[in-house]
C-alpha cells in the first residue's frame, strides 16, 4: 500500500486531528495505517491458462509471448532481489499461476504477503498461504459464453469453500449485470467472500463487455444493493462503488500512480512498481497491474487498490469523505491481506470523488 502524503496534513481544513475526533475513525485509521509499509509488484507466473476468456488482457500485447521460466531456484533468486529493494507484497498473475503451483511455493516461502489472480477451476494447495482472488464473469451459461468453461461456478464453490484465503472476484460487464443476484446468492449459500470489479477494456477492444454510463450506473446501484443486503459476505464499500463506475476511468480521476502512466520515479509506485512477465523481464513504460488495458476505460479493482489508497491527501476536506476513503482502504485491504478483516463501514453516502469535477 502505497500512501502518497506528500502535501502537509496540518494545513489542510478540517485539521487532520479533527478529522479523527471520532473514536471509531481513529481506531479505523491506526487499524489501517499500520499496512502503509505495503510495497507491491507483480508477476506473470506462467504463459498458459486453461481456459480462454473472450476480453482477457493477458492474452493482448507482447507479454503473451514471453519464454516461460520454470525454474524454481530462478524465482527464489528473484524474490530475494525484490526483497532487498523493499518490496514486500507480490501480485501473482500470470495468465493462470495454478499451473505452476511449484513456483507458487517458493515465493510464498520468500515473500509471505501475497495475492494470487485464478480462474479458480485447479486447486492452489494450502501450503501456498496468499490471498486468492477467483475471478467470477457471471453465471456458469455466461462463463460457458464467455470463457468457455463449464460448471465454472460450481467447480470454483467446490475448490475454494471455506478457504479463508478465497475472495470471489465478480466482474462486471455490460452484459452481466442483473446476474450478479443469483451468483451472489449461490457463493453466499455457501458462506463465500465476494468483491466486485468492473470490467476494463483491454487497449483495442471492441466488443460487447465494455461498459457505457447506462451499464455503469446500474451497476453501481446493485453493488450497493447487494453490499446492503450481504454486509458480512461482501467485502466492499459505497465509496468503492462511486470510484470504480464513475464515467470518468481511474487514471482521470485520480491520476494512476503506476509507472505506465506516471513517470515520476521519486515515490511511490513510480519508483518501485515492477510488472515481470514470464521470463523474468519488465519494462517500465509498460509497467502496472492490469498492462494492456486501456487506461481511459481503466476501473479494475487491482488498479483502484493502489491508485485510490495512495491519494489519501485528497480525502481529507471532510469527516465523510475521509470515512469514505478508510472504508476503501479497509475493503482494500481485507480482500488482499490474509488476516486482516473488514470492519463494518463508516460512510454509507454517496459522495463524488475529490476533483472528479475537474481533472
Ligand atoms: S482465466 Fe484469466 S488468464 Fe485465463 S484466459 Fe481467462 S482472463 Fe485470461
Ligand atoms: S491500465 Fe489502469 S492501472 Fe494500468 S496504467 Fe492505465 S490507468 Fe493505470
Amino acid at each position: 500500500m502505497q500512501v502518497n502524503r506528500e502535501v502537509n496534513l496540518e494545513s489542510t481544513k478540517p485539521k487532520f486531528s479533527e478529522l479523527l475526533a471520532e473514536r471509531e475513525v481513529k481506531e479505523r485509521w491506526e487499524k489501517v495505517r499500520k499496512y502503509f509499509f505495503l510495497r507491491e509488484s507483480t508477476y506473470d507466473m506462467s504463459n498458459r491458462c486453461n481456459i480462454r476468456c473472450d476480453g482477457c488482457y493477458y492474452y493482448e500485447g507482447e507479454k503473451q509471448f514471453a519464454k516461460e521460466i520454470g525454474d524454481v531456484e530462478a524465482w527464489r533468486e528473484l524474490m530475494r532481489a525484490e526483497k532487498a529493494r523493499g518490496i514486500t507484497y507480490v501480485v501473482l498473475a500470470g495468465a493462470e499461476p495454478s499451473l505452476v503451483p511449484e513456483l507458487l511455493d517458493v515465493c510464498y516461502q520468500e515473500m509471505p504477503l501475497g495475492s494470487i489472480a485464478t480462474n479458480g477451476l485447479k486447486k492452489i494447495p494450502e501450503s501456498v498461504g496468499y490471498k486468492l482472488h477467483i475471478s467470477v464473469w457471471g453465471n456458469d451459461e455466461t462463463s460457458l459464453r464467455i470463457r468457455k468453461a463449464k460448471n465454472l461456478l460450481k467447480k470454483q464453490i467446490e475448490n475454494y469453500e471455506n478457504d479463508p484465503r478465497a475472495v470471489f472476484v465478480y466482474t462486471f460487464t455490460r452484459e452481466n449485470i442483473d446476474e450478479v443476484k443469483e451468483v451472489a446468492a449461490e457463493l453466499i449459500a455457501h458462506n463465500c467472500k465476494l468483491t466486485f470489479n468492473v470490467f476494463s477494456a483491454p487497449v483495442g477492444y471492441t466488443g460487447n463487455l465494455r461498459h457505457d454510463d447506462e451499464s455503469l450506473e446500474r451497476t453501481k446501484q446493485i453493488m450497493i444493493e447487494l453490499l446492503k443486503k450481504y454486509p458480512r459476505n461482501v467485502l466492499f464499500s459505497v465509496y468503492n462503488a462511486v470510484a470504480h463506475t464513475h464515467k470518468k476511468g481511474l487514471h482521470d480521476l485520480y491520476g494512476c500512480s503506476y509507472p505506465r502512466q506516471n513517470p515520476s520515479q521519486d515515490i511511490g509506485l513510480g519508483r518501485s512498481f515492477r510488472q515481470y512477465r514470464t521470463d523474468l523481464n519488465w519494462d517500465r513504460s509498460v509497467a502496472c497491474c492490469v498492462p494492456d488495458t486501456d487506461c481511459a476505460d481503466c476501473r479494475h479493482y487491482a488498479a483502484g487498490s493502489a491508485v485510490v489508497t495512495a491519494r489519501l491527501y485528497r480525502h481529507v476536506n471532510s469527516v465523510d469523505i475521509f470515512k469514505s476513503w478508510l472504508d476503501y482502504v479497509d475493503t482494500y485491504l481485507s480482500v488482499w491481506v490474509m488476516g486482516y478483516e473488514k470492519g463494518e463501514n463508516l460512510c454509507a453516502k454517496i459522495l463524488e470523488p475529490p476533483h472528479a469535477a475537474t481533472n
